[in-house]
């Protein structure tokens, strides 16, 4: 039987993306040879600034036919607001993925690890560990809407929300499989049926009939505002946790919050359907402020490699991952954002070390 071989497009992007992503590779190929994985790596220097600059655009024409035949795309941070506006560069590349590739899922994991201080009084490793699922085509985010009266006194906004029961019920179906596969199997929807009076007891009552063929998994519905207070003062209650496009943005920058450094934060916006590629990358964005020192803390973008490597059907390797990542956030080296001196190349080798490279 021949091995599958998967296809990576690899793009570093800007900023700290072009340091933390040799680091992520490099890890990459350590678990990909210990586990006798076969991957296939494509580098890309488009969906870049760099790239801006020197055509006009973000990427090519041809951008969607040369990523399509990929299984997923592996990628470092995009924006340099010195020379390209924040809305250019994030729009002509990234969010054209999301939206392109029907990355309707995006996912990102919350943990405490030993050895990183929390923001959080008296919490320990273990007390923070779940996951935030968001839904990342349609809810509150629409173009729909407009203003009357523009300009007077009687100035008229509608913005509308959109919830449709195919976006709901696929990205609630995610979240039940996902709180199923683990072992607590309890899942909270966030909701705010008591304000909003229409959308959400609708998506409510979505979750109760995607929950229906999910008997084995416990649910409870959590009010955002309540929701929220409980990320800080008792996030040892949660599991998997399923929120609406802006109720998930809220939540997914609150958890990792809680859990440290912004270097350390992975995530992935997946078509789980695998009709396109997935994509993987640090929750955190280009550093200007860092980029050119070799400071930046690599975790994040190794730690998304891994979680691609479980989407890609290898959870060994993103388990024996995550365990090297625990080993040297205990035992060093440690960039500085950690309050160690180690440079992003030392922190990165001293990961792959542990999976067995030499
Ligand atoms: P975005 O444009 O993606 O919303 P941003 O540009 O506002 O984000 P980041 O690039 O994520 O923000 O940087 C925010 C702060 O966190 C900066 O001070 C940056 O130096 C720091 N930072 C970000 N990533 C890392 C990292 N991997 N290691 C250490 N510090 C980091
Ligand atoms: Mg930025």
């Amino acid at each position: 039987m021949s091995k599958k071989i998967h296809k990576i497009a690899v793009i570093p992007g800007d900023g700290i993306g072009k340091e933390v992503m040799p680091e992520g590779l490099r890890v990459l190929r350590a678990a990909a040879e210990r586990f006798g994985i076969e991957l296939q790596l494509t580098p890309i220097a488009w969906a870049s600034c760099d790239y801006y600059q020197a055509t006009g655009a973000m990427m090519p024409d041809d951008w969607k036919a040369q990523l399509q035949s990929q299984d997923a795309i592996l990628f470092g941070a995009v924006g340099w607001p010195a020379t390209v506006p924040d809305h250019v560069s994030l729009w002509g590349s990234l969010l054209k993925f999301r939206r392109e590739f029907d990355q309707y899922i995006n996912l990102r994991p919350v943990r405490l690890f030993e050895g990183v201080p929390c923001p959080l009084a008296g919490r320990k490793p273990g007390e923070i560990d779940y996951f935030v699922v968001r839904e990342n085509t349609e809810g509150e985010y629409t173009k729909l809407g407009g203003i009357m009266y523009e300009g007077t006194e009687r100035e008229i906004v509608i913005q509308e929300s959109v919830y449709s029961r195919f976006g709901s019920d696929r990205v609630l179906k995610y979240a039940f499989e996902l709180a199923r596969s683990r072992e607590r199997k309890h899942l909270t929807v966030a909701t705010k049926s008591n304000g909003i009076a229409i959308s959400m007891p609708w998506w409510d009552g979505r979750a109760d009939a995607v929950g229906a063929a999910y008997p084995e998994v416990t649910v409870d519905k959590q009010h955002i505002d309540i929701l929220s207070a409980r990320f800080v003062l008792q996030p040892q209650g949660f599991d998997v946790v399923v929120a609406s496009n802006l109720f998930g943005d809220i939540l997914s920058d609150l958890g990792p919050a809680t859990t440290g450094t912004i270097g350390l934060a992975p995530s992935a916006n997946l078509n789980p359907e695998r009709n396109f590629p997935s994509l993987f990358e640090p929750v955190h964005g280009s550093a200007p402020d860092i980029y050119g020192r070799n400071i930046a803390n690599p975790v994040a973008m190794i730690w998304s490699a891994a979680l691609m490597l479980d989407f890609l059907g290898h959870r060994e390797a993103h388990d024996a991952i995550v365990t090297a990542i625990e080993q040297v956030l205990v035992e060093g080296p440690r960039t500085g954002d950690l309050g160690g001196q180690a440079s992003t190349t030392e922190m990165g080798e001293a990961i792959a070390a542990r999976l067995g490279a030499r």
